[in-house]
């Protein structure tokens, strides 16, 4: 598997939310994170059928666009009362005709369970994929995850996305009500870059 060689790592991605949590987890390994935004990239139409498929193809176009290595995220909640539902169209559910409300989407989310008539608890995963692409075709993806449960109402206003709404097992905070530093050791995003690290880097 070939290793990044630099102190400087491209994130294609335009969540705020998303980079923030990709930067602290790197910050202990001396990399410095450059976002999609400060590179002027374009956010390419996410066609995939899977979290592999769409990150794959935006680390890929970064990579081209740049001439750089850049590592890209796609994640998403998985129901399973709604048959994995939201899953790569987790980000879709938020989107309004004035831009993304996720607080709209968890109410979406409570909706749909609620009309399933499933009985509490309501298990769900966040899946995390990233992909590091080379500008010479090169790729390596990683696979993470969180077991966890869908809790209602909303608890919390850390974080971003459905944090208020993910309650992971073995705790009784949401992501929404943990600090990041305690949201980023077991989160989805954590396991895969935990992967990335072992893999890419050192
Ligand atoms: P995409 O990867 O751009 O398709 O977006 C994935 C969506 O999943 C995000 O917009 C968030 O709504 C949601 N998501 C992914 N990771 C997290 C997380 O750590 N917390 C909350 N929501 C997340």
């Amino acid at each position: 598997m070939r290793k990044l060689n630099s102190t400087k790592l491209l994130v294609a991605t335009h969540n705020g939310g998303k980079l923030d949590e990709i930067a602290a987890l790197l910050d202990p390994y001396k990399i410095l994170v450059s976002g999609a935004a400060e590179h002027k990239l374009e956010e390419p139409a996410e066609t995939g059928a899977t979290f592999a498929e769409n990150a794959t193809l935006k680390a890929r176009a970064a990579a081209l666009a740049t001439n750089l290595p850049a590592l890209a995220d796609d994640s998403g909640l998985e129901i399973e009362a709604l048959a994995g539902a939201p899953g790569v169209y987790t980000a879709d559910w938020s989107e309004t005709s004035s831009g993304r409300d996720f607080t709209l989407a968890m109410q979406r989310a409570y909706e749909w369970i609620s009309q399933t008539r499933a009985a509490p608890p309501w298990h769900a995963r966040f899946c995390c994929t990233l992909a590091l692409a080379w500008p010479d075709g090169n790729k390596t993806v990683f696979n993470g995850i969180a077991e966890g449960q869908i809790v209602w109402p909303m608890r919390g206003t850390n974080g971003h996305g459905y944090d208020p709404i993910f309650q992971p097992y073995g705790y009784d905070q949401t992501y929404g009500e943990m600090d990041r530093w305690e949201k980023n050791k077991i989160s989805h995003r954590a396991d895969a870059l935990k992967q990335f690290v072992e893999t890419c880097l050192g």
